[in-house]
């Protein structure tokens, strides 16, 4: 009989979007003429721009004959698409050279992999409210991980405590599902903190796309010295709507080299790149194609398009929050508006309320996080109608 990874016992069960899938079509069943608007959604809904199209169509068509045919290609990434991002980062006033940039099929594999370059022996910091993907990769490789708390009183900005020490330390800004973005004093606190501790932070930084201030970080490298203490995931989901395409990339800086306890000294690139060509073949040629397309000028002003549409519900939903004097965070440089459940009600009870007396389906905070239980997320990616259509049946409410 095999001896099960039994840390599988330890995860909590991920019942979130089936539990809110059940209470829908419960509700469906009783109400048929029910008129539900879903801003639940966390996937983008717009179709992809024609450039990243174009380059697809021309992935395929080199498949089609023996001079253009590709198999295998390195696992690291084609370097026309690792080429684009390193220019795309320059736009952005970073720079990161090519060499330190991985591609792979989204940010939740990258994000959820890294973890095994680590020992259990580590003091791990993670935001609550975040992304599940972060608690449930450790837990899965037995790793004790220690909670930030984001609120209210900090923004859900938590920020590093100098008198307690960590190694690894989780940050996504933008923030899933909070919407919060930490600007560049704030991230350099956390850069400094992480080079007077040795420790090292795993960036996420997905929905960086979303930032329209120029003021704020998009990328973790627009710190100084933040080469030497962390590693950034990014992901074409959000910026360029490939979540079903599936494209992503991170960046591993050659400068993360610790000591070993045997003294020896080791690369966390050297080891990624070990990591990947054992355990990775590569993210399809076709896919890269499409996806160097969105890298250029004209494929990104498309990709901004886009994110203008959902900016503007954004903007409608955060309008109404304000006029109802109801405290939010996000909602700028994000797709996500978080606030805080009316009359005290708890995330769930909440969920219940607004599904059974505005046929609105949001995600209960609860999800997220321990500090989640109070809020709520509600999410720009429907169309224009219904994110309106929604907000107007929230002027009715509580
Ligand atoms: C959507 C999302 C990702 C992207 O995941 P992909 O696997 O690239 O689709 C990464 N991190 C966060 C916080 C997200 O919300």
């Amino acid at each position: 009989m095999p001896k099960l990874n039994e840390h599988y016992q330890d995860l909590k069960e991920s019942y979130l979007f089936a539990e809110i899938a059940h209470r829908v079509a419960a509700y469906e069943a009783e109400h048929p003429d029910a008129k539900i608007i879903r801003l639940g959604i966390g996937d983008v809904t717009l179709p992809l721009g024609d450039l990243a199209i174009k380059g697809l169509h021309e992935g395929v068509d080199a498949m089609a004959s023996a001079e253009t045919f590709k198999g295998y290609g390195p696992e690291q990434g084609y370097s026309f698409l690792r080429d684009a991002i390193s220019a795309y980062y320059a736009r952005n006033g970073v720079s990161v050279d090519t060499a330190d940039i991985f591609i792979s099929d989204g940010a939740k594999s990258d994000t959820g992999n890294i973890s095994e370059l680590f020992d259990t022996d580590n003091v791990i910091l993670i935001p609550d409210p975040v992304y599940p993907v972060y608690v449930d990769s450790n837990i899965m490789n037995g790793k004790n991980v220690t909670y930030l708390s984001g609120n209210a009183e900090n923004n859900f900005l938590p920020m590093p405590d100098p008198s307690v020490h960590a190694d690894i330390i989780y940050l996504c800004s933008p923030n899933n599902p909070t919407g919060a973005v930490y600007n560049k004093e704030q991230l350099k606190e956390w850069v400094d903190y992480a080079l007077a501790n040795e420790a090292v932070i795993l960036f996420d930084s997905a929905y960086e796309a979303f930032i329209s201030d120029p003021e704020l970080p998009r990328s973790i490298y627009a710190i100084e010295g933040a080469k030497k203490c962390a590693i950034e995931f990014c992901s074409l989901s959000k910026t360029a709507g490939f979540t079903g395409t599936r494209c992503g990339y991170c960046v591993v800086p050659r400068e993360l080299v610790f000591t070993a306890s045997n003294g020896q000294e080791m690369s966390l690139h050297a080891m990624w790149n070990r990591r990947q060509s054992t355990k990775f073949n590569g993210t399809s040629y076709i896919i890269q194609k499409g996806a160097a397309a969105v890298f250029t000028e004209e494929g990104m002003a498309q990709c901004r398009e886009n994110i203008a549409y959902y900016q503007e519900n954004a903007r409608i939903i955060a309008d109404t929050l304000k006029r109802r004097n109801i405290r939010f965070f996000g909602g700028v440089h994000s797709p996500y508006i978080w606030f805080e459940c009316p009359d005290g009600m708890e995330s769930w009870e909440f969920f219940d309320y607004l599904l059974n007396n505005a046929q609105v389906v949001g995600t209960p905070g609860a999800g997220f996080g321990e500090n989640g239980k109070n809020y709520f997320r509600l999410t720009s990616f429907n169309n224009h109608e219904n994110t309106i259509a929604a907000m107007k049946r929230f002027e009715h409410l509580f």
